[in-house]
């Protein structure tokens, strides 16, 4: 993992819904943080704008799921003329999508939106831009709005001068397989931002979204070398979440992994929700934001397994998402084979056999179950852990528990090797043994 690179801060959000700092760690022209924010998730609506019952009803819906900024469309005026109900009735930071018309972004200023999404293929005329810089510049009380600037590879429209640019700069980027697209992204934005700087406005993000993860790697690791603004990461048109996920998360993943990118979207052509569940584990799983909630660990079983571990994890899975709210470790592993060395330091642990499971919370072993009450079971005394955590009774991760495997035999019994124990004329159970250090 890289440190995080410093970037201009940018600030979305105003006193009501909270103020979300994007990027950071070089001081801006107000003595900005020195320090870069956490990652933040971002989403977009997929309904209507104008339909604002259901608009409102969905951004509650991504707000619970974790966005910390959700975009909304503006494509026509009604959506515009929507927007501040909308944000009356939300809490979080909203980001107006602009496209085609600049009036979109003013409108959508005018009623307080916390932030604009332009882009350069699609608004370009100097004049347009201008109003809607000063537009931004003047919002908030005078204190101003960001804008991101988005070149997404499917909006760059060439014109004919700034093709033969961009044929320019494609041999200085020859040593990329991408170098002809990433010249044009570069150009774009080089002369889209020198309107933003003349006019002395700087609170932007960047954007640089392709459906091709070695393309999104390539511009994004340019971009992060050419400016010092803060990066919005994305895969753009990443298709359904079983295909778009991993697309994405190689992308995204090996971005924030070389220190770059500062807010993310993922998107999928699936409900949203799932695009802020996928982020937040991103950026948990790289150890970029603190784990809201329980971490599950799990295997995924083999020819050991004697309880039905699927279905076992998906709830656990479900309970632990709606009940548990301090990022402890669970581990729900089939055997004891390989189970334990693989559970280290989880906080509360189930260890399946045939047809039983036990139960083990920080390496205290505290119940051997049938198969059917492990569920309760495993909630109830992860819920029991959660309480002495907040009471300050225990700490998470604090007990490191090796457990020495295996009890092919012993008081879980175990399938094949049992039998195959038994076949040998084995028949003393080892015991499973706890060591904790
Ligand atoms: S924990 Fe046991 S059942 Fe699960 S994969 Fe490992 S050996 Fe197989």
């Amino acid at each position: 993992m890289q440190p995080r690179r410093p970037t201009r801060p940018i600030f979305v959000g105003d006193s009501r819904t909270g103020i979300v700092q994007i990027g950071g760690g070089k001081p801006d022209a107000r003595g900005g943080p020195s320090a870069p924010a956490p990652v933040s998730i971002q989403t977009m609506t997929a309904g209507y704008t104008h339909d604002i019952d259901r608009c409102v009803a969905e951004i509650h819906k991504l707000t619970a799921a974790g966005a910390d900024i959700v975009r909304v469309a503006v494509p026509e005026k009604k959506d515009t003329l929507a927007l501040r109900e909308i944000l009356n009735q939300t809490s979080v930071p909203i980001v107006a999508d602009v496209h085609f018309h600049f009036r979109r972004a003013i409108e959508a200023v005018e009623a307080g939106v916390h932030k604009i999404r332009l882009n350069p293929g699609n608004i370009a005329d100097r004049e347009q831009v201008n109003a809607v810089i000063d537009a931004c510049k003047g919002a908030n009380g005078g204190r101003g709005i960001p804008i991101r600037v988005g070149v997404n590879e499917g909006s760059i429209i060439e014109r004919r001068d700034k093709q033969k640019r961009a044929k320019e700069l494609g041999a200085v980027f020859s040593e990329h397989q991408h170098g002809y697209l990433l010249a044009i992204m570069i150009a774009k934005l080089e002369e889209y931002l020198e309107i933003f700087y003349e006019r002395d406005f700087y609170d932007i993000a960047i954007s640089a979204k392709s459906m091709s993860a070695p393309v999104v790697i390539d511009a994004y690791t340019e971009i992060a070398a050419r400016f010092d603004h803060p990066l919005h990461l994305g895969v753009t048109h990443a298709g359904p979440k079983e295909t778009g996920c991993i697309r994405s998360v190689v992308a995204l993943g090996t971005l924030l992994a070389g220190g770059i990118g500062d807010t993310i979207r993922i998107s999928y052509a699936s409900d949203p929700v799932y695009e802020v569940e996928d982020g937040l584990e991103l950026v948990w799983s790289l150890g970029l934001r603190e784990r809201k909630g329980a971490e599950l660990i799990a295997c995924p079983t083999c020819g050991r397994i004697q309880v039905d571990l699927f279905t076992l994890t998906q709830e656990v899975r479900k309970k632990l998402a709606a009940e548990i709210t301090v990022p402890m470790k669970v581990a729900v592993m089939g055997c004891v084979v390989n189970g334990p060395g693989e559970a280290e330091g989880a906080d509360v642990a189930v260890f399946a056999g045939d047809r039983r499971g036990i139960i083990y919370v920080q390496g205290e072993k505290v119940a051997n179950v049938a198969e059917a009450e492990i569920l309760d079971r495993l909630l109830e005394e992860c819920k029991a852990f959660q309480t002495r955590v907040l009471a300050g009774e225990v700490k998470l991760g604090e007990k490191r528990v090796d457990i020495v495997p295996p009890d092919p035999i012993g008081e879980l019994g175990s399938g094949w090797e049992k039998m195959a124990a038994e076949r040998m004329g084995r028949g003393d159970p080892t015991r499973l043994t706890i060591r904790e250090s």
